[in-house]
């Protein structure tokens, strides 16, 4: 008897995708090179699930979120969503799977237009897709202000008039006016005070059981990554350098850049003790990224080997994955 249930194909498949910009330099700009945004993406993503992505800062995060939303065409590699190839799709193709693929951004600010009130913030993708109109465009507006935990006195208000936090829950009204399958969620919550962070943190997990949303989730601290994320990939310069389980990861890190960033969380306890790995050094440019393994120049445990040789990724077990030619235990 087979009890398992038949392998689910991955809502989203990215294979080798990358993002290479092109740029000039020198006294006539006529130097020119390429700046490694993303490296060469390979991973799933199953329906109802949530993929944390972090690193710091200019690791390649929002490239990736972007060339997945397909705001921007990647320089080499296939996307897949629901079986279908989005990359070399047509536009017209295109805008029909867009509607499925909505961001919810760090700054609510500056991406909701302060001469809309909120009521024609959330009606617009509405209307431009013809999906609803008239009486019945106002209510289901008025239920995705409900949704997101605002109510219709808010409808003819301006963004000005609300708090970061209740403009983030504008912005994710907006995301689910289509009902989108898969949101990513770049930085969605880092800039908001914690306390705040986890009442939207909690929003979006309940938003995600009620609708089967899928999620990539996109943070450059481990904190709330952790709280939303089923499996975690960190990335550095433009790579993935480790891929698991949220639980396997937190308890048993193979890439020493995991393991730091995992020492940069604040203890929850006074009591519990945790060493801090400070990198030395700042992240080294993606223009002019270092031979051998990218992380060699900050890795505190880096030898020969690593400076010559790219370590391949391998997996440790089926689900997890590690790039490090002398992974921890
Ligand atoms: P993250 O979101 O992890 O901070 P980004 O994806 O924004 O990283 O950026 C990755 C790298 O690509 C950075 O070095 C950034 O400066 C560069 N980059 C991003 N977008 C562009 C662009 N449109 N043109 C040139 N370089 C870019
Ligand atoms: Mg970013």
């Amino acid at each position: 008897m087979n009890a398992a249930a038949p392998d689910a194909k991955p809502l989203l498949e990215l294979k080798h995708v990358k993002k290479w910009f092109a740029y000039r330099s020198g006294i006539l700009f006529k130097k020119t090179g390429y700046i490694r945004a993303v490296d060469g993406l390979s991973f799933t993503v199953n329906k109802g699930e949530t993929l944390g992505i972090v690193g710091e800062s200019g690791s390649g995060k929002s490239t990736a979120g972007q060339l997945i939303l397909q705001l921007q065409e990647p320089t080499e590699g296939e996307i897949w969503f629901e079986q279908r190839k989005l990359t070399g799709m047509s536009p017209k193709q295109l805008r029909a799977v867009r509607s499925e693929l909505q961001l919810i951004f760090q700054d609510p600010y500056t991406s909701l237009n302060p001469r809309m009130t909120v009521k024609d913030i959330i009606a617009e993708p509405l209307s431009v897709h013809r999906a609803a109109e008239g009486r019945q465009l106002h209510r289901r507006v008025a239920e995705l202000l409900h949704e997101v935990g605002l109510g219709e006195h808010h409808l003819n208000r301006y963004p000005h008039e609300f708090s970061g936090g209740q403009r983030q829950r504008i912005g994710i009204a907006r995301a689910l006016a289509l009902r989108p399958k898969l949101i990513v969620c770049d930085e969605a919550v880092s800039a908001l005070d914690v306390s705040i962070q986890a009442q939207i943190l909690n929003l979006l997990k309940k938003l995600q059981k009620e609708y089967g949303l899928t999620f990539i989730f996109i943070a450059h601290g481990m904190g709330s990554v952790k709280f939303m994320s089923d499996r975690i990939a960190v990335m550095y310069l433009g790579k993935i350098v480790e891929l698991a389980r949220r639980d396997e990861l937190f308890a048993r890190p193979k890439h020493p850049y995991t393991q730091a960033l995992l020492s940069a969380i604040p203890v929850s306890h006074p009591r519990e003790k945790k060493e801090r790995i400070v990198l030395q050094g700042e992240l080294p440019s993606p223009a002019n990224p270092p031979g051998g393994c990218g992380f060699h120049t900050r890795c505190p445990i880096a030898k020969d080997i690593c400076r010559r040789e790219a370590p391949v990724f391998r997996q440790y077990s089926d689900s997890h994955g590690a790039s490090c030619h002398f992974p921890l235990q």
